[in-house]
């Protein structure tokens, strides 16, 4: 069996927002508001891309669905768990066990080994990480092919293996949503498609929805769903047929 299983106690809908509006304060007793009322719903195992111009909410979109910051007004129910009334210590709780983040810059630490860094986010959790976890998290560094590498330190390997890195600790925790900002923003064009086929083998393999901004059509094109954002309004929201 492979430890890539399909953990079909996730629920079927993982993201649903309903309304979400968010404001920033810009320092003046003026609100921005940036996002206007979205209406989305995420289901397991969906590859979604996020497109847009620059500016138009992208990331403060993917900052709200992690729970990194909050809604103006509106409501987000994660795993069908409405997060607005929820203390500080639930959504962290939440944020850590229902969601993987991948950012432009991988953001590894230099002066721990890829192992380490993987682990980082269960070590975060309940400090020193279980021999089966560290089994867990050296099963996917080798499906990213860097098996091999487990103990070097990061600043070792290219910038396509930091980024795969970056991937396996985002879903050493099995989230049930991945986020990804850009993520292959910083890599070259046959790296950042390697990159993100990652998403689409461990979209299908772990069955985790992933919500991907990304500027490379190519890219969004190899998705099941784009969704575009213009101006803090979803534009357009299109299924694609995948060919089996
Ligand atoms: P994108 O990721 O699509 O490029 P962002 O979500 O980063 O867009 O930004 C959307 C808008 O929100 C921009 O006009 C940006 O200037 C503004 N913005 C982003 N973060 C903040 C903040 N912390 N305070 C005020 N305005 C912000
Ligand atoms: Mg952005």
């Amino acid at each position: 069996m492979s430890e890539l299983e399909t953990d079909s106690k996730l629920p079927e809908e993982v993201l649903r927002l309903q309304g979400l509006r968010k404001s920033y304060h810009t320092g003046t007793p003026l609100e921005v508001e940036i996002l206007h009322g979205l209406e989305l719903k995420l289901s397991r195992g969906e590859l979604a891309a996020l497109v847009g111009p620059s500016g138009s909410g992208k990331s403060t979109l993917l900052n709200v669905i992690g729970l990194l910051d909050s809604a103006t007004s509106g409501e987000l129910f994660l795993l069908g768990e409405a997060t607005s009334t929820m203390d500080d210590e639930a959504r962290t709780r939440a944020r850590n066990e229902a969601i993987g983040f991948v950012f432009q810059f991988h953001h590894l630490i230099s002066a721990f080994t890829v192992l380490e860094n993987a682990l980082m986010p269960l070590m975060i959790r309940s400090g020193k990480p279980t021999k089966t976890q560290t089994e867990h998290a050296l099963g996917l560094l080798r499906a990213v092919g860097l098996h091999d590498f487990a103990h070097k330190k990061t600043n070792l390997i290219s910038g396509g293996q930091q980024q795969r890195v970056a991937i396996v600790r985002a879903l050493v925790t099995e989230p049930a949503l991945l986020l990804a900002d850009e993520p292959t923003g910083n890599l070259d064009t046959q790296t950042a498609a390697e990159v993100f086929e990652l998403f689409r083998r461990f979209n299908k393999e772990i069955g985790c929805a992933v919500l991907a901004v990304t500027h490379d059509p190519r890219l969004s094109e190899s998705c099941d769903r784009t969704i575009s954002l213009v101006d803090g309004r979803i534009i357009s929201d299109q299924m694609r047929e995948t060919v089996a």
